[in-house]
């Protein structure tokens, strides 16, 4: 069977990427739309065969409490909502898949992991790449020791970032610039790579203040990351430059090369090797597969089967965390430690 999701924001991810993805699910279908643009919403349920009483605003949202049709409600608003309709999501019994990145804050994020918890719902963050089969390669070849123990990882991700009227460069509505946005899939991948969680982070921002883009959030971002076993992880994200979306894993022995690593499609990965004196570089070809169908698949399985999902509340929460030290060592230029965190169960 496949569950019920109600797709929260129709804004340029939720018609471009996730509406067109259902089609590829095996587990999941959109029933519901939440919306602010009731002709807009008609429009696209029409399209996908939702009924027209299933469409909500903001302001009618709790309703979907009595539609027996919504599992799962999925959230693709600007950040500084998803506290609000995850709140209210887990109140009408429902479970929530909520965008990256989870929250504004910290405390954003712990409050919707203890709506879930006391409504005894489930949570997950969105974080595709994590589904995704080069990512998951990535991860298994990175940790088994073919290479020699990982040394360092490098991860760039941003873009140049449309005009300044946007909620993106609002501080209000996004929380930060390309950090949260963008660069937080750096900071994502150097956590599940190694499986460690950082111990200390260092930062730089550099902003062109004559940019109105950039009057209240950051363009680019420099940031180090050093875990318990001594990997350091360079990362950067930025909102001026030419789109880059790479990772690279350089291990004693070898190293992994994926770009792009961030994008929706064509991703491509590599991996070089001494051997017989001479350099052996490998393509890695896998099968692309849809990273917003997976995802969701993910959330139905573990929905049905009343089970954690792979990315749930904590790991949005532990990236907030992380992205909160990085903004304070950028401030106050120095390293700043973070709290020994447990390690992380190591086949995650
Ligand atoms: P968008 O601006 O295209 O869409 C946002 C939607 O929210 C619009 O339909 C808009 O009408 C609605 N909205 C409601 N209240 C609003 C308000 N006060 N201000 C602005 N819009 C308001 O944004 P998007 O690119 O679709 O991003 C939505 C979420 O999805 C964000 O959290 C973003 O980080 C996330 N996202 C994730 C990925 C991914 O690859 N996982 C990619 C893009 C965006």
């Amino acid at each position: 069977k496949r569950l019920g999701f109600a797709v929260v924001g129709l804004g340029e991810l939720a018609l471009g990427e996730v509406l067109p993805a259902f089609g590829r699910c095996k587990y999941a279908r959109p029933t519901a739309l939440v919306s602010g643009d009731r002709a807009k919403a008609e429009k696209v349920a029409d399209q996908y065969g939702i009924g027209p009483e299933h469409i909500y605003d903001y302001q009618n949202f709790d309703r979907i409490a009595d539609d027996p049709t919504v599992d799962v409600v999925y959230i693709i608003l600007p950040n500084s909502m998803h506290r609000e309709f995850t709140v209210r999501a887990a109140k009408a019994g429902k479970h929530v898949l909520c965008e990256k990145p989870m929250a504004n804050t910290s405390a954003e994020c712990e409050a919707m992991i203890a709506a879930c918890e006391s409504a005894r719902r489930l949570l997950m963050i969105a974080y595709r790449c994590q589904y995704e089969p080069h990512h998951r390669e990535m991860i298994r070849l990175a940790r088994s020791g073919e290479l020699g123990p990982i040394r360092m990882i490098e991860a760039s991700n941003g873009q140049n970032q449309g005009p300044a009227d946007q909620w993106r460069h609002k501080k209000a509505l996004a929380g930060g610039g390309s950090l949260p946005d963008v660069g937080i899939y750096c900071l994502n991948a150097a956590r599940y790579i190694t499986g460690e969680e950082p111990v200390q982070v260092t930062a730089q921002i550099a902003v062109d203040p004559s940019d109105p883009r950039f009057r209240e959030v950051e363009d680019r971002i420099s940031f180090q990351l050093r875990f318990p076993s001594g990997v350091l992880a360079v990362c950067q994200s930025f909102y001026s430059a030419h789109e880059s979306r790479r990772c690279r894993v350089l291990a004693e022995k070898g190293w992994i090369d994926m770009d792009p690593a961030f994008a929706y499609h064509g991703l491509r990965m590599k991996t070089s090797r001494a051997r017989d004196e001479a350099e052996l570089t490998t393509a890695i070809a896998l099968p692309e597969h849809d990273q917003f169908a997976l995802e969701m698949d993910h959330m139905a399985r573990r929905v049905a089967a009343g089970e954690r999902p792979h990315t749930p509340g904590e790991e949005g929460l532990q990236d907030i965390r992380i992205i909160e030290a990085i903004y304070r060592a950028a401030r106050e230029g120095k390293p700043v430690d973070l709290a020994a965190v447990e390690a992380r169960d190591a086949t995650r």
